[in-house]
């Protein structure tokens, strides 16, 4: 990208969990930005061999032969703990090894290059949004810096700090943080505004590889001003869960008929994670289809018969949990189902008839919106948020308001081990919220504020997002020295909380940190420093590999040109070159970039010397 003036637009991006999408504003609308392989989405995978590392479709193309170091499903991890029961549950289907990093943070283990190397769910995010900007600085001819990234709605402040860091990691300047749903509906307003002719309900239903989101907005007449009312979700449900519903009846049906348990074989269980998702596709349009593999586990075929009932059977469970969550999300905005004008389906896993069925049937039979592309509007709402935000002056994105929520209650940890509410979810942000408590003890020096979000009444059920110490409270009887705490949520749904001592006004912020699980800038430095190096390793390898291709191509041709040459003086002499090339790319497949250009040279100059010869006669 040398040499490329950076003025590029700020692009919109959908890190998804099994697929990714980039968009940007250019020529007075919206661009869904192709990859290098043409295709509109990439998968959010990476791969680690022994020679190269691949982000992508070239990542996904081959996870079937390297299972073990192929690493999906990276969102799952990101801002959660190891012992987390969702990543244990997870851990037990990945092909690849995830183990305890400190603070109980979950490192995924890869053999790359002959060696042993740990990343964090960051640096793998950090991966595929190298490549998401690598794609639209190749499509635009600059380097890209402003980015609006999307995060399903309902993630907590640690994954979306992580998904932010993992920007940074990255070199990208994340300017905002949105939901999905919110970014979809962005996208909805923008292609219905003509339609749009009075203030408007509108619920989306955004179901994706990982996370399961639904928001309620009204939109205002012409689609630009959308009020969020309320979200709900589950940033652990998805069609990930429904490929490995079927992979673990395929692997009983397995045990059931050889007696033998395939669960430990990593070759095995990804062929057949693949296998399922295929099968699971092709049910959303047929009512039966086959799982094939030849040699699955110890030699053995396996061939079985799927049907979508037996699909919708085994993930009936979560179908109606999607149900639940709506029913929540309406009961939260305290709106009658009747009163939803508009229900938008955002999401791969939409595709689900018996999602859709269900669905419709909630709603009592109303028309579920399809005009919105499944996969892309979520990055084609992001787009359009990067592009105001920086400050494009067309139409669109000038009236564009957006006025959101937090998803999960935020509050601190009190005696008995309570959650108290400082900030409710579903208030609408920004927003800045204080309450005033009470020392616990005689003389109590100092305090240790908990903050946890999530909505149970335990404050341990909750997540734990930091701990700080605010000390120097002047000597007083329990109850008397008061405490304020103000909770403040910026428009990227992120939180600082701020403690202080009233009767002396001393202050205290807290800053997550490392200790939280969170990275520290040095880390972060340290991060990027690896990703610029992976980067310079990537494009060496690259170059060696089409700079080998280029000579096997180059012997090729030149067997060619010989085939039909007669009378020729020189035929030995080239015969000669070419096999003598041959067999030193045989034994040299490690040579460097240079000595294989210097082969190709020497071979042209011995098959096409300057007096070359016309129609094949020398
Ligand atoms: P997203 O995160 O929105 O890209 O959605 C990806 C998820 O949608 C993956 O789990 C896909 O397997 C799933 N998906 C995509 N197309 C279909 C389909 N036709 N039927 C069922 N699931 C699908």
């Amino acid at each position: 990208m040398d040499g490329k003036r950076n003025n590029a637009p700020a692009i919109g991006i959908d890190l998804g969990t099994t697929y990714s999408c980039v968009a940007v504003w250019k020529h007075g609308r919206i661009e869904i930005i192709p990859n290098d392989q043409g295709n509109r989405t990439t998968p959010s995978c990476v791969a680690f061999s022994d020679a190269e590392r691949l982000i992508g479709d070239s990542a996904k193309n081959q996870v079937a032969m390297n299972p073990a170091n192929t690493i999906f499903d990276a969102k799952r991890l990101i801002g959660r703990r190891f012992g987390d029961s969702k990543v244990q549950d997870d851990m037990k289907l990945w092909p690849f090894r995830v183990i305890q990093g400190p603070v109980d943070t979950p490192k995924i283990v890869v053999s790359y290059k002959g060696e042993e190397n740990e990343f964090l769910a960051e640096e793998i995010s950090s991966m595929i949004l190298g490549k998401m900007k690598e794609t639209a600085e190749s499509y635009l001819g600059k380097v890209v810096k402003d980015s609006v990234i999307t995060v399903p709605a309902y993630f907590n402040d640690s994954q979306r700090q992580a998904t932010k860091d993992a920007g940074a990691i990255a070199e990208l300047n994340v300017i905002r943080i949105i939901n999905e749903p919110t970014a979809a509906a962005i996208a909805y307003g923008l292609d219905n505004k003509s339609d749009i002719t009075c203030k408007i309900n509108v619920l989306v239903f955004d179901l994706g590889g990982g996370t399961f989101d639904v928001s309620l907005l009204t939109m205002a007449e012409g689609g630009g001003t959308l009020e969020v009312k309320a979200v709900a979700g589950d940033t652990h449900l998805g069609g990930e869960d429904f490929d490995s519903r079927m992979v673990h009846h395929c692997a009983q049906e397995f045990n059931r008929r050889w007696n033998k348990d395939l669960t430990g074989n990593k070759r095995a269980l990804g062929r057949l994670r693949c296998a399922c998702e295929k099968a699971k596709r092709i049910l959303s349009c047929n009512n039966l289809t086959s799982i094939d593999l030849d040699c699955l586990h110890e030699g053995i075929d396996f061939s079985m018969k799927f049907s979508r009932a037996k699909f919708e059977v085994l993930n009936m469970g979560f179908f109606v949990k999607c149900i639940e969550t709506v029913e929540a999300c309406l009961r939260d905005a305290k709106m009658e189902k009747p009163y939803v004008n508009e229900v938008i389906l955002v999401g791969g896993s939409t595709r689900i008839p018996k999602v859709q069925c269900m669905l419709q049937e909630f709603f009592e039979r109303k028309e579920l919106c399809k005009s919105v592309n499944p996969d892309e509007a979520v990055a084609y709402g992001a787009a359009v948020m990067a592009a105001k935000l920086s400050g494009n002056n067309h139409k669109s994105c000038r009236d564009l308001l957006l006025l959101d929520v937090t998803p999960l209650s935020l509050g601190v940890g009190i005696l008995g081990d309570i959650f108290d509410v400082v900030i409710p979810r579903n208030t609408p942000i920004p927003t800045k919220k204080s309450k005033v408590y009470n020392t616990s003890r005689d003389n109590q020096p100092c305090v240790d504020v908990q903050v946890y979000q999530g909505e149970r009444t335990r404050s341990t059920d909750n997540h734990l997002l930091g701990t700080f110490r605010i000390s120097g409270i002047p000597p007083a009887p329990k109850g008397i020295a008061k405490l304020e705490y103000c909770f403040e949520i910026d428009a990227n749904c992120i939180l600082t909380v701020t403690a202080k001592i009233l009767s002396t006004g001393k202050t205290e912020k807290l800053t997550i940190t490392n200790a939280n699980g969170r990275l520290c800038m040095e880390e972060i430095e340290k991060m990027m420093e690896d990703a610029v190096k992976y980067k310079q390793e990537d494009q060496e390898y690259r170059k060696r590999a089409d700079a080998f291709n280029a000579l096997e191509e180059c012997i090729y041709n030149m067997k060619n040109k010989i085939k039909n040459m007669e009378n020729c003086k020189r035929l030995k002499k080239m015969e000669r070159g070419i096999a003598d090339t041959t067999k030193w790319l045989e034994q040299n497949q490690a040579a460097s970039v240079d000595e294989l250009h210097r082969m190709k040279k020497h071979l042209e100059s011995i098959c096409m010397p300057k007096f070359w010869f016309v129609n094949n006669v020398c």
